[in-house]
């Protein structure tokens, strides 16, 4: 079996629990402190409010804990805010959350017209069939370093991208039927841990 935590602070955690344990060989668990990180092989940062999830980190002394692992290898996942939280800079803010993953971010970067939108991409590495795609207030990568792999773009912006054991994504996966994203990341989990 492999585990996958979900990062239970705030934001859309029930959703990627569910889509995770749609898959076989796969246990789904909520995380709530810092102790629980040891339990678990791979995390998934939900989708929210980057700000406040990124508060509760601190304030459940969360952040330090969780860079380390990252930098020791940890995979970790972040779906729209958890992208934000990943990222190493923000647009237009001076501060960034967890700072490790090398993209610029911006903030609900299609404005209020496009506010939430749906779209299709093909994207074979992750599925033969075309992946629905949905935006709620979503952020894009405004810039990568050259370490980071581009995964999917969208209309000329970068909405998923790769970085060693992080994987960060624009879009909410977990709000649809398709499970090929949690597939995906499984499938990295289990690279980081026998490859
Ligand atoms: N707009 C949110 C933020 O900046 C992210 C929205 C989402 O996760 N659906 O944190």
């Amino acid at each position: 079996m492999v585990n996958i935590g979900v990062l239970a602070l705030q934001g859309a955690v029930q959703e990627h629990l569910d889509s995770l344990q749609a898959l076989p060989e796969v246990n789904a668990i909520p995380i709530k402190k810092a102790a629980e990180l040891e339990n678990i092989d791979g995390l998934i940062l939900p989708g929210g409010e980057s700000t406040t999830i990124g508060k509760l980190l601190n304030k459940y002394e969360i952040t330090p804990v969780l860079i380390e692992k990252i930098h020791a290898g940890f995979p970790v996942w972040g779906t729209c805010a958890g992208m934000i939280l990943l990222a190493k800079h923000i647009a237009g803010e001076e501060d960034a959350h967890l700072g490790v993953m090398d993209i610029t971010v911006r903030r609900n970067a299609y404005g209020s017209q496009l506010d939430s939108f749906v779209a299709e991409i093909m994207l074979p590495v992750v599925n033969s069939a075309p992946i629905p795609l949905v935006f709620i207030r979503a952020p894009y990568v405004e810039q990568a370093a050259n370490n980071v792999t581009v995964l999917a773009e969208l209309s000329g912006h970068i909405i998923a991208v790769e970085q060693n054991n992080l994987l960060a994504t624009s879009f909410h996966p977990e709000l649809t039927k398709d499970i090929s994203f949690h597939r995906y990341f499984v499938k990295k989990v289990k690279q980081a841990y026998y490859a």
